[in-house]
């Protein structure tokens, strides 16, 4: 009778082990939290630098160093999952990058520009968007069904222009230049994703104390941490329903 006991206690406890190692790991306390796509996209490369400075820094190697750290600060969030649209020194064209962060189902995408000052004084950082009143007249029938290639971000940017706002808000933080503004414009690579999308020219190569700036670490992080708020601002707001929705026209 003792040992019927024992061997029914032993099969209880047993089973309850089983039972507990075969839960399901969701339900337990942690809200599962979908994570956002960012395609970070580091302008030029390859045989293309982009703008130069003095002592042989270049636009394309800047725009990398910025879209690595950026990566591995959101990476660090657990919320946002980052994916480079060129991880190296290789020339890329437009069409290769849009194809690639409309081919990986980005949620969002963040061109890493620098721009050029042919002053003494500095330029600023500036926040482009693309809308369908900058862009240049379409070349492709309106009839088709199908959104042309030039046409792609038409159903977004009312939500780019947000996320441009929210970005230049958190930018004014951490970069000592002026801010240059939110521009809306005809930039083909914008044009042509699937995504909310926005280009930052953060700084001019050529503007000795820009320059400088650009290339330390602790300002490439404060940019990195000030995109990365601007994201969860705009993650924030779209979860609320209080952007405006995807449209079919402007
Ligand atoms: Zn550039």
């Amino acid at each position: 009778m003792r040992n019927n006991l024992r061997r029914f206690i032993i099969a209880l406890l047993a089973m309850l082990a089983i039972s507990l190692c075969c839960l399901p790991t969701e339900g337990l306390g942690q809200t599962p939290t979908k994570t956002l796509k960012v395609m970070i996209d580091p302008g030029h490369g390859g045989e293309d630098p982009g703008s130069e400075g003095s002592q042989g820094v270049t636009e394309k190697d800047i725009t990398l160093a910025l879209a690595n750290r950026l990566a591995q600060v959101m990476e660090a969030t657990e919320i946002i999952s980052p994916e480079l649209v060129r991880t190296g020194d290789y020339s890329m064209s437009l069409d290769q990058r849009a194809g690639l962060a409309n081919h990986n189902h980005g949620d969002l995408l963040i061109s890493l520009h620098l721009g050029t000052t042919f002053t003494a004084a500095p330029r600023g950082f500036s926040i482009y968007y693309w809308s369908p009143t900058a862009a240049s007249p379409a070349a492709t029938s309106p009839s088709s069904t199908v959104r042309p290639w030039d046409q792609q971000q038409e159903p977004y940017w009312e939500k780019s222009r947000m996320l441009a706002s929210l970005m230049q808000e958190e930018l004014l933080w951490s970069i000592p230049w002026a801010s240059g503004g939110v521009l809306a414009a005809d930039i083909y690579l914008l044009a042509r994703v699937r995504m909310p999308a926005v280009m930052l020219e953060l700084g001019s190569l050529n503007h000795p104390e820009e320059a400088a700036q650009l290339q330390k670490p602790e300002f490439q992080e404060a940019v990195a941490k000030a995109i990365i708020q601007a994201i969860i601002k705009y993650r924030s707001l779209d979860e609320k329903g209080l952007l405006l929705p995807p449209t079919k026209s402007q």
